[in-house]
C-alpha cells in the first residue's frame, strides 16, 4: 500500500524487491505497526519525498528465504525489522553498535537511498529483502502481532531509559500516553521505577494505571504542578508537538534529565527559560531509536518480563481511516496492519 501523494489515499502498487544478496534475507510479512512517523514522512513534515512511497518501519514476520552466507536466521525463523535496514558499518558509532547514529547515514526503512540508488520501501508490504544484520530475532513467546510496535515504539523509549540508568527506586515521568509513552510506562515500570504519567486526556487515566503508573497527572494548560517540584530523576517527553517545557523542567531533581523523543514538524523549536534550566543544573536531551543490539536486547527485556503493546489489528484497506484516528489522538495504541494479499 503506497503513497501517491502527501495527502491522497493509499493505493496497493506491484514492485519488485531486490534479488536476494548472499547476506539478506527475504521476509514474508504478517504484521506492519503505523507509527507517527509513517504519516509525516508521507505529509512531507520532514522534507519533501519520492512517490510512490511505501512506510511502514515496525515490520514483523517470517523468514522464507535466505542468501548463501546468511549465518544468523533459517527459513521458518520469527523475526523483525524496524527503522534501520543498514548502515555504514564502519565509523565509531557502527563499530560501537550505534548504527541509529551512524556518522554517514544509515539507510532507513523507508524514504531513504539505497547502496543500488533506489529509495527504500517500508512495511506495509507482503515482502521484504533485508541484510540479516539489521533484523531482529522475535522469541517464540512474543506473537507476531506485537512484535512489530516494539521495534520502533518500544526501542524509541527503552534505549534512553537505559541510557538514564533508569532502575529499582527511580522516579520517572512519562509526558504523553501514546504509541510511545505506554510502551515508556510498560518498560520502566519493568526496570523497578515509580513512573508518573502527564497526559492531557482525562479518559486515559486508567489505562495509565493498568500499564503500571503510580501516579496520573492530568496536564491541562494551567494544572498545577507545584506538588511535584524536584520529585523526578528523569523524564521521557513523547509528545510529539511543540509545548511549554517551563512547566515541566522545575519537577527535576538537581542533574536530572529531561529527553524528548517525539517529532512533529521539524521546524518546532523547544522554549525553555534560561532560569529553569540553571536553577537545578538540568538538562535537556534528545534520543533517537536505538541499535540493532539494543533493539535486540529490548525485545528479549520484553519477552522475559511479559510486556506487550497494546494494539488493535486492522486490514490494509484500513489505513487511511487509522493514520486519521492517529492524527486525532485517538489510536489506544498502536494500529497495526494485518498484512495479506
Ligand atoms: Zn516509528
Ligand atoms: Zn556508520
Amino acid at each position: 500500500m503506497a503513497a501517491h501523494s502527501p495527502k491522497g489515499p493509499l493505493r496497493p502498487i506491484r514492485f519488485q524487491r531486490r534479488a536476494l544478496g548472499p547476506k539478506d534475507v527475504a521476509i514474508k510479512l504478517h504484521y506492519c505497526g503505523i507509527c507517527h512517523s509513517d504519516i509525516h514522512t508521507v505529509r512531507g513534515d520532514w522534507g519533501p519525498i519520492q512517490y510512490p512511497q511505501i512506510v511502514g518501519h515496525e515490520l514483523a514476520g517470517e523468514v522464507v528465504s535466505v542468501g548463501s552466507s546468511v549465518s544468523k536466521f533459517r527459513v521458518g525463523a520469527r523475526v523483525g525489522v524496524g527503522c534501520i535496514v543498514d548502515s555504514c558499518r564502519h565509523c565509531v558509532e557502527c563499530e560501537a553498535g550505534h548504527e541509529n547514529y551512524c556518522l554517514n547515514g544509515n539507510t532507513q526503512t523507508y524514504g531513504s537511498r539505497d547502496k543500488d540508488g533506489s529509495i527504500t520501501q517500508g512495511g506495509y508490504s507482503t515482502f521484504v529483502v533485508v541484510d540479516e544484520d539489521f533484523v531482529i530475532n522475535i522469541p517464540n513467546v512474543i506473537d507476531l502481532s506485537e512484535a512489530g510496535p516494539l521495534l520502533c515504539a518500544g526501542i524509541t523509549v527503552y534505549s534512553p531509559l537505559r541510557r538514564w540508568g533508569i532502575s529499582a527506586g527511580k522516579k520517572v515521568a512519562v509526558v504523553g500516553l501514546g504509541g510511545l509513552g505506554h510502551m515508556a510506562v510498560k518498560l520502566a515500570k519493568a526496570m523497578g521505577a515509580e513512573v508518573t504519567v502527564f497526559t492531557t486526556s482525562p479518559e486515559k487515566i486508567d489505562d495509565a494505571k493498568r500499564f503500571g503508573a503510580a501516579h496520573v497527572v492530568v496536564s491541562r494548560d494551567g494544572a498545577d504542578f507545584s506538588a511535584l517540584r524536584h520529585r523526578f530523576d528523569f523524564a521521557l517527553d513523547t509528545v510529539p508537538q511543540r509545548h511549554d517545557l517551563n512547566r515541566f523542567v522545575p519537577l527535576l531533581k538537581r542533574d536530572a534529565t529531561y529527553c524528548r523523543v517525539g517529532v512533529g514538524k521539524t521546524v518546532d523549536t523547544i522554549d525553555v527559560g534560561q532560569m529553569s534550566l540553571v536553577l537545578f543544573r538540568n538538562a535537556i536531551a534528545g534520543s533517537n531509536t536505538g541499535g540493532i543490539r539494543e533493539t535486540q536486547e529490548m525485545v528479549d527485556f520484553c519477552a522475559l518480563n511479559n510486556i506487550r503493546p497494546e494494539i488493535q489489528k486492522i486490514p490494509m484497506t484500513g489505513i487511511d481511516e487509522a493514520w486519521s484516528k492517529v492524527v486525532d489522538k485517538k489510536a489506544r495504541y498502536r494500529f497495526v496492519v494485518e498484512i495479506n494479499g
